[in-house]
């Protein structure tokens, strides 16, 4: 049963989605924000790797350069990890923050 994943045109959220048989050509709407605007990425990418990979693979003994962060989901991600192993829990707040950060909604909160 082949699984693949998309990714949120409107949000850039990716969901896995397990396709069968007949919906095969159908694209799934996202799950996260409802846009039916998605496109397939190859998973065995390693640019497309969920978020927990890249938590486990982020080093954060070393400051990001700033092509880290032309990556829109990559937004908050050191920030995250830090506080995980430092045991802070950051809350729900935060990551209310770091999706808004990701979809360029708090720039515009600010203006
Ligand atoms: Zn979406």
């Amino acid at each position: 049963m082949p699984i693949y994943e998309y990714e949120c045109a409107a949000c850039g959220r990716i969901a896995a989605h397990v396709m069968l048989g007949s919906r095969r050509a159908a694209r799934p709407a996202c799950p996260h924000c409802g846009a039916s605007r998605t496109r397939r990425v190859m998973s065995s990418f390693a640019v497309v790797e969920s978020e927990t990979s890249r938590l486990a693979n982020l080093d954060t003994s070393r400051r990001p350069d700033d092509s880290f962060y032309s990556d829109s989901r990559n937004v908050g991600l050191w920030a995250k990890k830090r506080a995980r192993q430092m045991g802070v829990d950051l809350g729900s707040k935060f990551d209310e923050t770091v999706e808004k950060a990701r979809t360029g909604k708090l720039i515009k909160d600010m203006e």
